[in-house]
C-alpha cells in the first residue's frame, strides 16, 4: 500500500512484518494490545493508513474517525473492561512532542479494567 511509511513501526504491524496481538481489523482500522500495558486492558486503535498524528487529520478523515469512536466502547467491553458507569475506560491520543507522542503513527490508547493501574 502506498499510503504506508516503510520506516514506521505501526505500519509494519499493520503489514504483519512485526507481530502483534490483534484485537480487531477491518479495511481501514486495526487494533492490537499495547506491548507495555498500563492497565489490565490496554490496546491501541489505529488507522491502517499512515497518518503521523491527530494534528494531520483532514475533513476527509471524518468518516473513519467517527467509526473508530463508535467502535472503541464495543472493543473495550469485548476486551474485558467493565460496563459504564462503574467500569468504563480511558481513551488517550498523545499528539506531538509536548503531547507525549512517541510513535509517529496516529493511535488511540484504550485502557480499562479494575484499578490500580500501573500508570494513570
Ligand atoms: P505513545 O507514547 O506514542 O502515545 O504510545 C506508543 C505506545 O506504543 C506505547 O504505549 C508502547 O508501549 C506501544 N508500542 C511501541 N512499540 C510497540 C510494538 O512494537 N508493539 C506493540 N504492541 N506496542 C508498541
Ligand atoms: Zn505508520
Amino acid at each position: 500500500m502506498s499510503d504506508q511509511d516503510p520506516n514506521c513501526i505501526f505500519c509494519k504491524i499493520v503489514a504483519g512484518q512485526i507481530p502483534s496481538r490483534k484485537v480487531y481489523e477491518d479495511e481501514e482500522l486495526y487494533a492490537f494490545h499495547d506491548i507495555h500495558p498500563w492497565a489490565p486492558v490496554h490496546f491501541l486503535l489505529i488507522p491502517k493508513r499512515h497518518i503521523a498524528s491527530m494534528a494531520h487529520l483532514a475533513p476527509a478523515d471524518e468518516a473513519w474517525m467517527g467509526r473508530l469512536m463508535v467502535l472503541a466502547p464495543k472493543l473495550a467491553l469485548e476486551q474485558g473492561c467493565n460496563p459504564y458507569p462503574e467500569g468504563g475506560f480511558r481513551m488517550v491520543c498523545n499528539t506531538g512532542i509536548e503531547g507525549g507522542q512517541e510513535v509517529q503513527h496516529l493511535h488511540w490508547h484504550v485502557m480499562g479494567g479494575p484499578r490500580p493501574w500501573a500508570r494513570g
